[in-house]
């Protein structure tokens, strides 16, 4: 679990994310920051690619980021994400937050389920936000109920 101060710690890392992503083909800007267990925070940005197939999403780059240092466990992600002028987000009186009326970015299907390989569904902690103040939080399980995981294989 994490406490309320962390949260918005992990919303802001978000904010900060978002304003570093590459986007020229969607517009659509998205920064998350993902904590491990011992509390270390994980910064990533969509990706995009002029192939498309190529694209990454936020949450996938800051995932792998951390395995890729190591890391293979983690309590809370933090996502913000929404549209974007001339490909990435552009600063405001209030960071690289996202404006009132647009949806949350909640995460994709890919994203959930290599959320699922790392991170236990029932404590895992997804944070969609627009800023520190508007946000909703669930846990995995929620958003990929009755999902197929490493256990399944074994693991
Ligand atoms: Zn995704």
């Amino acid at each position: 679990m994490i406490d309320e101060n962390m949260r918005d710690v992990l919303i802001r890392h978000a904010m900060e994310a978002r304003g570093r992503a590459y986007c020229p083909y969607s517009k659509y800007a998205v920064g998350a920051a993902l904590m491990s267990e011992n509390g270390e925070i994980y910064e990533g940005c969509n990706i995009e690619n002029a192939s498309y197939g190529g694209t990454v999403c936020a949450e996938r780059v800051a995932i792998f980021g951390a395995v890729g240092e190591g890391i293979r466990t983690f309590r809370a992600i933090a996502i913000v994400g929404g549209p974007a002028d001339n490909g990435a987000a552009g600063a405001s009186e209030n960071g690289f937050a996202v404006p009132d009326n647009e949806p949350f970015a909640w995460p994709c299907g890919f994203c959930r389920q290599v959320m699922r390989e790392f991170c236990d569904p029932e404590s895992f902690q997804i944070i969609v936000a627009r800023n520190p103040e508007d946000y909703r939080v669930c846990t995995l399980a929620q958003l990929l109920p009755e999902s197929f995981g490493p256990e399944n294989l074994g693991k």
